[in-house]
């Protein structure tokens, strides 16, 4: 599960933040995870809870914004939303250009894995 390897650096760069701005509790956290990450939001929350138990960040909130994938086509300039699957344990991106099927495209949205603020006191 790579969640946790993630879960816990998101965790630091949140405890480092809100220690630097003197916080006393951190009341909500604001992500943005791109679905490309594969990451799962629920999983994500879950792990948060459990790793931040004495800390500051105990009984934070955290509002996880999912960013869909989005790509630039450099053969027909297509820009905009991929389709992708994604079943139980199987991930399958299907990274290409829905316009054109060119595979050699430039990945713009999707990959987003980042505290976008934290809300303290
Ligand atoms: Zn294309």
């Amino acid at each position: 599960m790579h969640e946790i390897s993630i879960a816990g650096a998101i965790i630091d760069s949140v405890l480092d933040a809100a220690e630097k701005n003197n916080a006393r509790k951190v009341k909500k956290v604001f992500l943005e995870i791109g679905e490309l990450t594969a990451l799962n939001p629920d999983q994500l929350k879950f792990i948060f809870e459990t790793i931040t138990k004495g800390t500051i960040a105990e009984g934070a909130n955290y509002e996880i914004q999912v960013v869909k994938p989005s790509i630039n086509c450099k053969k027909c300039s297509y820009n905009g939303h991929i389709e992708f699957f994604e079943k139980l344990h199987f991930f399958l991106p299907v990274i290409k250009c829905p316009q054109c099927n060119e595979p050699d495209v430039e990945i713009v949205a999707g990959r987003e894995c980042c505290v976008k603020k934290i809300s303290i006191s």
